[in-house]
């Protein structure tokens, strides 16, 4: 596609026009002065679906195990029950997580964990209540479709089943993770144990249904194409259309440096900060039915997050506190990030940030 070209295309999508598919891929695949074109119409975007505002949320991981049925080949955080530093927490070791969050003053807790084979439905049930004990009042955001899939088989349950017990002890969204890239021949090279596309959907169909929010996610730069994300950003696109749940979408960067998949060489060394803007703003052109799209700073850093605030994100996730899933794939600084700092990148560029509760509601 010419300069020209995207030019008018993205005049066009600024006057209304759906970006198809194809159109989302030529974005995707950009290179010179049409990048730029790109990330300010995105900006323009951004600005006119939720104005200046920056949002967080003051959340904390709280890791339950790294013990993992699934050893997806993009992670460097999940372990097989007999490997070296292979943990799982008991009843204490969740509580004095959930407390600390508590005195940290969170209104969100992320359960981040891998999936363990010899969890159930008991267990997450559990895990809700202890939480709930230690930080009362702490909105829960957890549970997967694959784990919500998992559950359901070793209990013989059917996933509303799961669902259901799982919001009515306490659970107040669950994941949009586990997606990875929707589309099943990627997901035998990078997550063959995970949920398939379809059954992937369908679990967030019912949870919408039953009015469980969730977020969206994107985890891209491994292994997939430009028309494997389009292809993934179309689902989603579909699926918000019908059930108007996704919170948001958050865009995750692939991280190689410690991950079986790049160690191979099957996967790339991850996105190029051009792959990462154009990942930011191609998806606020894209998703016109998505009001946030959400920049990991975790995994991209501060300064490429500064630009992705300018090239159509409006959300900055959480503080996190915690965030071993990225740092044991390889990235640093991953942790923790202080309102203070966000305020900074965020003034520099003339926004303003908001702290936001889960729902996105302002506080
Ligand atoms: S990405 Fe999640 S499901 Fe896959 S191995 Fe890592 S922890 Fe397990």
């Amino acid at each position: 596609m010419t300069t020209l070209q995207i030019s008018t295309l993205l005049s066009d999508v600024l006057d209304g026009h759906r970006l198809t598919g194809t159109e989302a891929e030529q974005l995707l695949n950009a290179r010179g002065p049409g990048v730029l074109a790109i990330l300010a119409a995105a900006d323009e975007m951004r600005e006119r679906r939720v104005g200046n505002t920056v949002t967080y949320v003051r959340n904390q991981n709280l890791h339950v195990t790294n013990i993992c049925k699934n050893l997806c080949g993009f992670c460097g955080f999940g372990r097989k029950v007999t490997d070296e530093g292979a943990y799982c927490h008991d009843k204490a070791g969740i509580q004095a997580q959930a407390k600390l969050a508590y005195e940290r003053n969170v209104t969100e807790i992320c359960l981040l964990s891998g999936v363990h084979p010899g969890f159930t439905l008991d267990t997450f049930v559990d895990l809700l209540h202890w939480v709930h004990e230690a930080a009362p009042g702490v909105h829960i955001h957890a549970f997967s479709p694959d784990e919500v899939a998992h559950a359901a088989h070793r209990g013989g349950l059917s996933s509303p089943d799961v669902l259901a017990r799982l919001k009515k002890e306490g659970l107040g969204t669950i994941q949009g993770t586990a997606a990875e890239i929707l589309v099943d021949s990627v997901r035998q090279v990078i997550c063959p144990r995970k949920v398939s596309t379809a059954d992937w959907v369908r679990i967030i169909k019912e949870a919408h249904g039953m009015g469980l929010r969730s977020t969206a996610t994107i985890m891209y730069g491994s292994y997939e194409t430009a028309a494997d994300q389009v292809e993934h950003l179309g689902i989603l696109r579909a699926i918000q259309d019908e059930t108007k749940g996704f919170t948001e979408l958050v865009t995750l960067p692939f991280v190689h440096t410690n991950t079986p998949l790049y160690q191979q060489g099957i996967a790339r060394a991850g996105p190029t900060g051009r792959e990462d803007l154009l990942m930011i703003a191609v998806s606020r052109l894209f998703l016109d039915n998505f009001v946030n799209i959400q920049v990991a700073w975790g995994k991209v850093g501060l300064k490429m997050t500064q630009l992705a605030l300018l090239s159509g994100a409006n959300d900055l996730a959480g503080t996190m506190f915690t965030d071993d899933v990225t740092g044991d794939a390889g990235a640093s600084g991953s942790d923790y990030l202080d309102p203070k700092d966000m305020e900074r990148i965020v003034t520099d560029i003339g926004r303003n940030l908001r702290q936001r509760n889960t729902l996105y509601e302002l506080l």
